[in-house]
């Protein structure tokens, strides 16, 4: 789901991403919603770059996934196939509600938790 490399908006240097350097930081928009942000500094330049984004909605939806994913694997023939079903739905459902959450937050601006400016304006990598 992750992709393996990333270009640093900044410097345009192509930045592998893995979980050492991936971290995960709370923010949150201008109606103090919390958004969580899968994120890294790139080396180079010291900019921090935003992999994906996350809200309460999709967040619950990945959970669903996972477990599915969890108990699924221990049914056999038809309730597999079923539970199989079920996942990719979600999967699907998943990646519509992260492109709509990346959408409407293209450009936005992001607190922390003080109320300080986080990032100016949001891009995606
Ligand atoms: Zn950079």
């Amino acid at each position: 789901m992750l992709k393996a490399e990333t270009v640093c908006r900044e410097c345009n240097k192509t930045n592998e991403v893995f979980e050492g350097i991936l971290k995960n930081v709370t923010a949150y928009d201008k109606d103090g919603i919390e958004i969580y942000l899968l994120c890294y500094t790139c080396p180079l330049c010291g900019t921090l770059n935003v992999v994906q984004i996350d809200n309460a909605i999709t967040n619950r939806t990945l959970a669903e996934c996972k477990r599915i994913l969890r108990y699924g694997m221990r049914e056999n023939g038809t309730a597999k196939n079923s539970m199989k079903k079920k996942y990719n739905k979600l999967c699907k459902k998943l990646s519509a509600q992260r492109q709509l959450l990346n959408k409407s937050y293209s450009g936005a601006e992001l607190f922390d938790s003080a109320g300080e400016t986080f990032i100016k304006s949001l891009t995606l990598s």
